[in-house]
């Protein structure tokens, strides 16, 4: 796949590409403008589509398949930049599910507007990563977050994907074959 070749070592060191290269994973957050992941789930992402259509929303696909190598690289600078102890309660460097190309990081994006729906505020800390936090807390905004991760959660859930280990609301892995893990 692209990633895992352009982050082969050279013979000569590390090449000025595979620098710039480097400094864009991490600056950007691994986001670039294509995502590869398995074609296992071409059916299911689809019937995500179909189900979440009548709502206005398509699924946005921001992550798919991580190489092993990109995973070390990635824990290595977060590391760095964020400490261990945050690094490790997002990332799962022991199941490394990316790698698989079985998961996916995903978001809602609006048929009439033509752009990502947030599903959180971004204010909101690291803890606004994982399910549940808007949940029962009063204000209109929380509500409406809470209720645009539950479409997305459910949607997934229906479609064979199910919640990774870390319980973040955005991380799927298709495991159609476990029982739902969110309720
Ligand atoms: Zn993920």
């Amino acid at each position: 796949m692209t990633t895992t070749v352009l982050l082969a070592a050279t013979s000569t060191g590390i090449s000025t590409s595979r620098k710039v290269l480097l400094r864009k994973i991490f600056f950007a957050e691994l986001t670039s403008d294509r995502v590869q992941v398995s074609e296992k789930l071409i059916h299911p992402l689809q019937k995500v589509e179909e189900t979440l259509s009548p709502f206005g929303y398509r699924i946005y696909i921001k992550e798919g398949y991580r190489s092993r190598s990109l995973y070390d690289i990635v824990y290595k600078k977060r590391v760095e930049k964020f400490g261990k102890e945050e690094t490790d309660s997002l990332l799962n460097m022991e199941g490394i599910p990316h790698a698989e190309g079985l998961s996916v990081d995903v978001a809602l994006w609006s048929l009439s507007d033509n752009q990502e729906v947030y599903l959180r505020n971004g204010n909101d800390g690291v803890g606004a990563l994982f399910i549940n936090f808007y949940r029962n807390k009063p204000d209109t905004a929380s509500q409406q977050y809470q209720e645009l991760q539950d479409l997305v959660i459910s949607t997934m859930m229906t479609c064979g994907f199910r919640l990774g280990t870390k319980r973040e609301y955005f991380h799927f892995d298709y495991r159609p074959n476990n029982p739902p893990n969110y309720t």
